[in-house]
């Protein structure tokens, strides 16, 4: 498997060789074995390579679940079901496209390298962090990864405690709900003036914000967190925010975002800008290398990432077809999210930001029942909408009238 960069084997004998092993990963590998048992694959990943579905991450306290009891299929069992060559916990440190290889350590400190025939990128994306001063500001924590949840429970551990939540966007939104439900006390502070301001109506935010209030969530609007401190006096931790007032929690999670992780394909010269620019067919600025998920930036979305579940299953199985020896082009279809707040659940489809239109919400709803939200455009089409509540489950009604 291993082989010099100037190794003597033909590119069509070279692997297929994958970085990375989360569920784009893994989804273009089960996709192309459906359409090719015989290919050579190599997978490389930084972290154990266990299969799980990330969106549990946030609403594992609801389940009860612990990191471990979230992976649900085993590294080993992947591979060899797959049949792929997996390197777990080895990370590629450079690639060198001209000559079709890339260069890690081993196990053992060694530096190797491996040609490959295709190369596939599904690096993810790293959580934003936001500076911040104090004695503490170490101690801010961000979710994105199984071992992030294993060590976030441990500080959380078995007493009640109070968690302050930096970012009220959909993952913070998540987990300041799980975390009610865990038990814990929840602070949510964030610049906007609601919740999700960035993809809800505010009508539909406001009921978000009223819902999670209602459970116990304290907000901290219009403001953010200037300063995290270890009080000395309590053994907690004393968040300063810009407004002058303060916060005494136990433990601190940011949820501010995620910035596509480009850092592979930037050394190597590769087109990237939110994210690893890829065109219909998934194919970066180099020949012979692809990206999807959260890493990506496609071109099939009007030059947009989507890091979430839906895009990556479409996008993987174009790109096992093309990989298939079968070009085919990605097209998305609607793509509605749903987000995991049971105090309001909302299932929301996005229009893509450059359009100009209005939301406006169905009248006749009881409030009490949630609510429905549509985005019309300039002629007078229906380009997204928002449902929450009990409305939640007319997804596939408002899905059938909405035009991409
Ligand atoms: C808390 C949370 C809740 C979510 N909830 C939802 C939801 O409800 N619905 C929804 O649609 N989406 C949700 N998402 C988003 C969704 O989970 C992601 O879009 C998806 O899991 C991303 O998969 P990925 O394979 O692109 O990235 P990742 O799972 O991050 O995988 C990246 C892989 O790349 C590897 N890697 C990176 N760099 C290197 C390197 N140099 N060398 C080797 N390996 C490397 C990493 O080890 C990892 O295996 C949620 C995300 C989070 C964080």
């Amino acid at each position: 498997m291993q082989g010099s960069a100037t190794g003597t084997d033909a590119p069509q004998a070279l692997p297929l060789v994958i970085i990375g092993a989360g569920l784009a990963a893994w989804t273009v590998v089960r996709e192309l074995r459906k359409l090719d048992a015989q290919r050579r694959i190599v997978m490389l990943s930084s972290d154990s390579a266990d299969f799980y579905a990330k969106p549990t991450l946030s609403n594992a306290l609801a389940q009860k679940r612990s990191a471990d009891q979230l992976v649900t299929t085993p590294a080993a069992k992947m591979a060899e079901t797959l049949q792929v060559q997996l390197l777990p916990h080895t990370r590629v440190h450079r690639l060198d496209t001209p000559a079709r290889a890339l260069s890690y350590d081993d196990a053992a400190g060694q530096a190797r390298s491996l040609l490959y025939g295709d190369l596939v990128l599904a690096t993810g994306a790293d959580p934003i962090r936001l500076p911040m001063a104090g004695s503490a500001a170490a101690q801010v924590q961000s979710v994105n990864h199984l071992q992030d949840l294993a060590g976030f429970h441990q500080v959380l551990g078995a007493a009640p405690k109070t968690v302050l939540v930096i970012g009220a966007g959909l993952i913070g939104c998540e987990f300041a709900n799980d975390l009610l439900i865990g038990g814990y006390g929840v602070h949510v502070v964030d610049p906007s003036p609601r919740p999700l301001a960035l993809l809800l109506p505010a009508a539909a935010g406001e009921q978000l914000q009223e819902a999670l209030q209602g459970q116990g969530v304290a907000w901290h609007l219009g403001t953010t967190v200037q300063s995290l401190d270890a009080d000395t006096s309590s053994g907690r931790l004393r968040a300063s925010l810009v407004d002058g007032s303060h916060l005494q929690v136990d433990a601190v999670l940011s949820a501010v975002g995620l910035r596509a992780n480009t850092a592979l394909a930037g050394a190597a010269g590769m087109a990237c800008e939110r994210g690893i620019v890829v065109d219909a067919h998934l194919q970066t600025s180099a020949a012979h290398v692809y990206a999807l998920g959260d890493c990506a930036q496609y071109a099939s979305a009007g030059a947009r990432v989507l890091p979430y579940v839906m895009p990556i299953m479409n996008a993987a199985k174009a790109l096992a077809a093309t990989l298939a020896g079968q070009p085919t082009e990605l097209v998305f279809p609607l793509m509605p999210v749903a987000v995991k707040t049971p105090a309001l659940p909302i299932v929301v489809a996005a229009p893509h930001p450059a359009l100009s239109g209005q939301w406006t919400q169905d009248a006749g709803v009881d409030a009490a029942a949630g609510g429905v939200w549509r985005f019309v455009d300039a002629a007078g089409q229906q380009r997204g909408f928002v449902l929450t509540g009990q409305q939640s489950s007319r997804r596939m009604e408002l899905a059938k009238t909405t035009l991409l």
